[in-house]
């Protein structure tokens, strides 16, 4: 029996999941005696967890050290060049606002796979169209943007940003300079500061490396590359690595950063940039091996005595047939998240719509994460998916709850979409290809009726009090909208706005409290990347376990903003896969008081 959990808080509930695991992690680790954080000197690198399978001496000099770093990188290359991880770069140029700050005012979004082989070249997901189309501009320049006619992004130079230097991190092409020891997170680290030989050519990296002082791999660069050429530019990065497996630190986040709003400047060029990582364990997928990786779902004769399928239940069948296949098919392209805690957060809040609504449907609903930062949801079947950047900005478990009344409407309306997806030869094609080929919006009045039906189904739930906040981030949203169309533009669902006009449950907006961007405890919409954590090596998502910070003025609230990233750094532990905590952004209430280290 389901009941329901009217008093439980969004955060009280995941971070009671959380603890539940963290006691789980414990005993299973209990056996073992825990490592010390930092060893002085390199232990032999036998058998533990997260060392590098190497039986190399521990290296007594700087030089050996040094040397061990470049070996380590060039280790990391060729393990990484099988693999075909997704990178997204979510960009926002900025303007100054006298009050505000610099705020946004446009953005831009890439998503695309990674080819690491040979070189590193990417293929992307989006179509060529719209703002950010690529127009046969240098495609290969490194970390920057070209000013052949305008200011251009180049989504390949964000990616450029996982190595030091591709093809020729060497002592030839470097100087190395140590500076010091530093904790990053758990982690001590050697600090080093990289600049490229006079004659050591263009694009070559510029700034500060961390090593670890185990295996010596890098878990972190910032800085820029050196020399652009006349009609380009290359900006500042901050590119961090995580010891999700064993041996390797694995290229995860990489902030980016331009702009001087300083008093007389006449800087150009002013935006922010998150770039991520993940799917590095996903399966590469040719053409060939599409036919035979693909599984022909059957839909499974579960009901205890063999009987024929009236029409509705064949009907029935037919929709779960063509859900499965969807979800299966935007895990494997590594959109979508495997199930987990998240996943029962979300459910909970749907349950407790459906009881409070005495909703009775014949199969139980699901939720699921979309794996990418624009806010859009969708369902499909009886399974609502919500993304992982739309999660990370609603501010409380209202808003939340408005979210996926939404959904919960549609089906509970009838309001099916992706049945023809049950016929297999509609699964058969690229990763790239996915937004082309699939697609959940619904027609103005199913939008319209969904609404309405969530509406009443909110009222009549446990979050009927808490509709304000909800109200509040449609209000925030309307705002910032005009400013953010790529972060709005859905790629599968329904958009939530319509040319910077917000669409959806305006109705809430309408009878919110007034918007006060100077109310420091009013907090209308969060950060991105404050919520919900992806583990790049196998796109579990989890909730970030981060202490609340003040907020202390109307700057620090940054709605929809992306914000610098500061994982916590941890070593691989066998007892807990996922190996690092982001404080990127925020929690509840504030934003983590991180700024970018300026490279120099
Ligand atoms: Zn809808």
């Amino acid at each position: 029996m389901r009941k329901v959990m009217i008093t439980m808080n969004w955060m009280v509930l995941a971070l009671l999941a959380l603890a539940m695991t963290a006691v789980a992690q414990q005993s299973a680790s209990a056996p073992q005696n825990p490592q010390p954080v930092a060893a002085t000197q390199p232990a032999p690198a036998a058998a533990q967890p997260g060392r590098a399978p190497s039986n190399l001496a521990a290296p007594t000099t700087m030089d050996q050290v040094v040397d061990r770093v470049i070996l380590r990188e060039k280790d990391l290359i060729k393990f990484l060049s099988p693999r075909t991880p997704i990178v997204e770069t979510y960009l926002q140029d900025l303007t100054q606002d006298p009050q505000l700050g610099p705020i946004p005012h446009d953005d831009h979004y890439f998503l695309g796979r990674m080819d690491l082989s040979e070189s590193i070249d990417r293929s992307d997901y989006l179509e060529g169209k719209g703002k950010d189309k690529d127009e046969g501009m240098e495609k290969h320049l490194l970390g920057g943007i070209t000013k052949k006619f305008k200011f251009q992004y180049q989504p390949l130079g964000f990616s450029w940003m996982i190595f030091v230097d591709r093809n020729d991190f060497d002592r030839q092409h470097y100087d190395f300079r140590y500076v010091r020891r530093e904790f990053l997170g758990d982690v001590r680290c050697l600090v080093f500061d990289l600049t490229p030989k006079k004659d050591a050519g263009r694009g070559r990296f510029l700034g500060r490396i961390w090593v670890e002082d185990q295996d010596f791999s890098i878990v972190r660069l910032n800085g820029t590359y050196a020399r652009p050429s006349r009609n380009s530019y290359y900006f500042h990065m901050d590119s961090w690595r995580l010891n999700l497996i064993p041996g390797y630190w694995i290229p995860a986040y990489i902030y980016s950063e331009e702009g001087d709003f300083t008093a007389g400047a006449k800087n150009k060029i002013a935006f922010k940039a998150q770039t991520r990582m993940w799917g590095y364990n996903l399966k590469t997928t040719t053409a060939n091996d599409e036919l035979t990786n693909i599984r022909v779902d059957s839909v499974k004769d579960d009901t205890p005595t063999a009987q024929d399928a009236t029409p509705l239940a064949a009907e029935r069948e037919w929709q779960q047939q063509a859900e499965d296949n969807v979800i299966e098919r935007l895990e494997r392209a590594g959109l979508l998240a495997p199930e987990g805690d998240v996943d029962k957060i979300l459910q909970t809040v749907v349950n407790n719509l459906e009881i409070t609504n005495n909703i009775e449907l014949p199969r139980p609903v699901r939720t699921r994460v979309l794996t990418t930062s624009p806010l859009e949801t969708f369902s499909v079947g009886n399974t609502i998916v919500v993304s992982r950047g739309l999660i990370d900005v609603l501010p409380d478990e209202g808003s939340l709850a408005m979210v996926l009344a939404h959904e919960l409407a549609h089906i509970v309306l009838g309001h099916n979409l992706g049945s023809q997806y049950a016929f297999n030869d509609r699964m058969l094609f690229s990763d790239e290809g996915t937004y082309q080929n699939l697609g959940f919006k619904h027609i103005p009045e199913e939008e319209a009726a969904a609404d309405k039906k969530a509406i009443e189904m909110l009222k009549a739930s446990p979050y009927a009090q808490k509709l304000d906040s909800a109200g509040l981030f449609i209000k925030a949203l309307q705002a910032r909208a005009p400013q953010l169309s790529a972060l709005l533009q859905a790629h599968l669902g329904n958009n939530i706005t319509e040319n910077g006009t917000v669409t959806r449950m305006v109705q809430l907006g309408d009878s919110a409290p007034a918007l006060d961007w100077n109310k420091l405890d009013q907090i209308a919409a969060l950060p991105l990347g404050g919520r919900v954590k992806l583990n790049p090596w196998d796109d579990k998502v989890e909730i970030v376990k981060a202490q609340p910070v003040a907020i202390t003025s109307v700057r620090d609230k940054m709605p929809f903003e992306v914000t610098p990233f500061f994982p916590r750094l941890t070593r691989y532990s066998t007892a807990s896969a996922p190996a690092a905590t982001t404080a990127a952004a925020s929690t509840t209430t504030a934003t983590a008081n991180a700024s970018p280290t300026p490279a120099n």
